[in-house]
């Protein structure tokens, strides 16, 4: 090969979102990727550069032009997935928040403890996240150590992004003696030890991780102060992601501020639990001074419209997030909520947005109905499914920059089945990009790259 000879190089039109406020359409552009990985350089046509390039990519076997109707967007980056609750997608929602835990989600979460049972769910699930265009998850494990690594192993296998947590609870009032962590310190072990063997596995890389740990207590409700403090420590020490529960719902903000007399946010950067690679799921009930806390800190939310609607009771205010400058993504909060596909939690958010924007109340004047708050729209909605997240998790991913890391979909217009299609003279490029957005399903998704490697075609 010649001196600077790319890795790939893939030709054709792409989306991508860098920033909420546009759209940017590379029509025709060359995507030159390194050994690594990592987009090295963007060039349009007519780049000075591009001729030797693709010329070398070409004689070396390694030039990619896409078809007719291909769109190459960003892979989808879902900030708040509970892996163990697989099995479960789709079931019981109509139960409240405490039933759906303790007579659902618990029992099933302890099944992990067996190894052969992980191992089919976990291989099942990522397969099925990657082929639905999702190439980042910010998972929730469970709270056996084990089971966690075998979630670890399928993402090396299949080429998932991911950052994985064990759960940490050992709250003896609000967790079940069968499943949680016996005393802080335990959970503070296995936490330790889990960080340790994931960075460890051999697949994962030292120099590039596909797969990251994270300090991960449930939620303050179901912690000890002794463990959330330790877990504070240990994110610091370990140098580590953090992600919780944040409040959520009306019961869990009134149980932290009758225990600690603060609201989540203020307890957990009491606790060193909100740094700059903090993702906050939910973040439902934030008030101003916790936006502002956020911010200051750089703690990111995760917002899970679909769960919002069972177990939240109220929308997340995301133009205000917004607006302050938080950092904010999406998220399916499987089994929360009951789609896989965060092409839903996006759509489900923009439409969250209007309802709380509109308002519900058809009895009153319509000046008084909704928030006023201006809803989403599909530019915004897209950016925070893929950039906005990766920026909530401080990883190269969600756009399409030189040195960014190569996490792409090849979405196809007209496939047989879907409802993505384009009409000869009838869509502008900006058309395009809202089309898919809006009805862009599985059968669409032609290719799923992660970190410069094809993973999935249809
Ligand atoms: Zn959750």
């Amino acid at each position: 090969m010649i001196k600077d000879s790319p890795a790939l190089v893939l030709i054709g039109t792409a989306f991508h979102t860098p920033t909420p406020a546009a759209l940017e359409v590379l029509e025709d552009h060359a995507f030159v990727l390194d050994g690594s990985g990592a987009l090295s350089r963007v060039l349009p046509p007519g780049h000075p550069d591009r001729p030797a390039l693709v010329e070398a990519a070409r004689v070396a076997g390694r030039l990619k032009e896409l078809g007719t109707g291909d769109y190459l967007v960003p892979g989808l980056v879902d900030l708040h997935v509970h892996a163990p609750q697989w099995p479960q997608l789709g079931k019981a929602l109509d139960a409240p928040l405490e039933v759906w835990l303790q007579k659902y989600t618990f029992p099933l979460e302890a099944r992990y403890a067996d190894p052969d049972f992980a191992r089919a769910v976990y291989d099942d699930l990522v397969a099925t996240l990657l082929a639905l265009g999702t190439t980042t998850v910010l998972y929730f494990g469970s709270v056996d150590v084990e089971p966690n690594l075998i979630l670890a192993e399928a993402c090396l296998r299949h080429g998932q992004r991911a950052l994985i947590g064990k759960v940490a609870m050992d709250h003896p009032e609000t967790c079940p003696d069968f499943y949680r962590d016996h005393s802080a310190e335990t959970a503070l072990a296995g936490t330790r030890d889990f960080i340790a063997r994931l960075r460890e596995m051999a697949a994962n890389t030292k120099d590039n991780p596909l797969v990251l740990p994270v300090v991960t207590p449930r939620f303050i409700p179901s912690c000890t102060d002794e463990l959330l403090h330790g877990l504070g420590a240990l994110a610091e020490e370990l140098d580590c992601h953090v992600q919780t529960h944040c409040s959520e719902s009306d019961w869990e903000v009134g149980h932290v501020h009758e225990r600690l007399g603060a609201s989540d946010c203020e307890a957990l950067d009491r606790f060193g639990l909100l740094t700059d690679r903090t993702v906050l799921a939910h973040s439902t009930f934030v008030t101003d001074g916790d936006l502002t806390l956020m911010k200051a800190k750089g703690a990111a939310a995760a917002h899970c419209p679909m769960s919002n609607a069972y177990f939240a009771n109220a929308v997340f205010p995301m133009r205000k997030a917004m607006e302050k400058g938080v950092e904010v993504g999406l998220g399916t909060d499987i089994s929360g909520g009951f789609s896989a596909s965060l092409f839903d939690a996006a759509r489900h958010a923009l439409m969250a947005s209007r309802d709380a924007y509109n308002g519900t109340d058809p009895a009153l004047p319509q000046e008084e109905r909704g928030t006023g708050e201006k809803p989403l729209s599909t530019i915004e909605t897209f950016w925070l499914a893929t950039a906005g997240g990766g920026k909530a998790l401080s990883l190269p991913i969600g756009q399409f920059a030189e040195g960014y890391r190569f996490d792409a979909l090849i979405v196809r217009a007209g496939a047989p089945g879907s409802a993505f299609r384009t009409w000869p003279g009838s869509d502008t490029p900006g058309e395009i990009f809202e089309k898919l957005v809006l009805t862009a399903d599985r059968t669409a998704i032609a290719e799923v790259w992660v970190d410069g490697r094809r993973r999935l075609a249809a």
